[in-house]
């Protein structure tokens, strides 16, 4: 069959959308360092941690039980348990175990409740910096993405007021992520309710809130003070918040792909409904893993933190000492979102002129070997995306190497 017919062939969604920005990045750098190239990469975005031996051995003791088989769609009893237990302790939220599904990872559950519920027309704000995937998995559900830009001004944060104007008869949902990837920021009680204030008035909008870096904290605005969430500050919203989380970040679980949603049950019910068709259950295997997890010792968290917490002061330290350069250091997550907008419109020793943050990524890594993600991919033109969830020698050695380039711009 020729290439035309394929693509002839191909739904209308696919064309829609565009391959995962980060995904793509890591692809490059595959690429080059199989050419040779040593690249210092900053896209990793997963923990550089290997998952805890507790939890590989409940997963190797699964295998040993027979628990190879097929699980209840929504995921095991005990591990939906497991995650109830997890959201009362963390949030004082209850959910009974029915309200709670389980996926291949947060991103398949999101994905899932968008197709449950868009309809084409239906329109979801998207607060931007934002993860990479909202506006194409929206797009693939033939909603409409409605991007509200959040400057750095305002911590990369939500305002009511941007809130109220971007709602319209046509919102479906509004996405909420926090901590945030890329720009590590969470809100506080007061802005939770404040946007709570404004949600209570337009009864027909949901709010899908991502928590998967919920327990990588830095604790600025006081020791040990975790984010809290929107239906933990209005519990009259309960109804209406899908809260996704996963094992991902906080256990260094990134291929075990187990995620989960809570929220109200005709959504759980939907979400169920979909997966039935489409992988019947997430893996058995890693669901004992993720129950062990969840229910082990959490000790390991607060290891991660440590290190996650002293690459965080040292990258952005370096960072701020490099001319043309700023940041906002991040109060959760691993990534630093670094402004370099100062630097757009110089020219390189070649002559080329640096336009956009595209370019500036792509100079870095032909010129300097140092891979990072731009900020336009996550809606956040004029800046680039850093993971420090790479040892303290590539920080190091990658933000010289970012030096020596920013200095080279004339
Ligand atoms: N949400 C955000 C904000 C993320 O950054 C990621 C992963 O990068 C995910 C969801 C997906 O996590 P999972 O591995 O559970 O699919």
């Amino acid at each position: 069959m020729s290439d035309t017919a394929v693509t002839a062939a191909l739904a209308r969604r696919v064309d829609r959308i565009k391959p995962s920005p980060s995904t793509a990045a890591a692809q490059r750098v595959r690429e080059l360092k199989a050419q040779g190239h040593r690249i210092l990469d900053l896209t990793v975005g997963e923990p550089d941690f290997d998952t805890p031996d507790h939890v590989k051995a409940a997963a190797i003791e699964a295998i040993g039980r027979g628990e190879t088989k097929y699980t209840p769609v929504n995921g095991t009893p005990r591990l939906r348990a497991a995650i109830a237990d997890k959201l009362t302790r963390r949030h004082g939220l209850t959910y009974a175990p029915d309200r709670i599904t389980v996926g291949g990872g947060a991103k398949q559950i999101i994905f899932l409740a968008l197709m449950a519920t868009l309809d084409a027309g239906d329109e979801v704000i998207v607060p931007a910096p934002y993860w990479v995937s909202y506006p194409d998995m929206v797009l693939a559900n033939d909603g409409t993405p409605v991007v509200v830009p959040c400057p750095e001004a305002d911590g990369f944060k939500l305002t009511p007021d941007r809130l109220e104007s971007a709602i319209t008869d046509a919102t479906r949902w509004l996405i909420l992520n926090a901590p945030n990837n890329p720009t590590g920021a969470a809100y506080t009680p007061d802005e939770l309710r404040a946007l709570a204030d404004v949600l209570l008035a337009h009864p027909h909008v949901l709010v899908l809130t991502d928590e998967i870096y919920d327990e990588i904290w830095y604790g600025d605005e006081g020791p040990g003070e975790l984010p809290t969430t929107l239906a933990a500050v209005e519990p009259r919203l309960t109804e209406r918040v899908f809260l996704t989380n996963g094992v991902s970040k906080t256990y260094a679980m990134t291929g075990w792909r187990i995620g989960y949603g809570a929220g109200p049950a005709d959504l759980v019910g939907a979400v169920n409904k979909l997966q039935s068709q489409i992988s019947s259950c997430p893996s058995s295997i890693s669901q004992a893993a993720a129950t062990a997890a969840l229910t082990g010792d959490q000790g390991f968290i607060d290891d991660c933190v440590a290190v996650y917490r002293a690459r965080r002061d040292e990258t952005v330290k370096m960072l701020t000492d490099i001319p043309g350069l700023t940041c906002t250091p991040p109060s959760g997550g691993f990534y630093v979102l670094v402004n370099c907008a100062g630097l757009l419109g110089r020219h390189t020793p070649a002559g080329e002129r640096i336009a956009t943050d595209e370019e500036f990524a792509a100079h870095l890594l032909e010129s300097q070997q140092v891979a990072v993600i731009h900020g336009t991919a996550y809606g956040a033109p004029g800046y680039f995306r850093i993971s420090f969830a790479t040892s303290s020698a590539v920080l190091t050695e990658a933000c010289e190497r970012l030096s020596a380039a920013c200095a080279a711009l004339t």
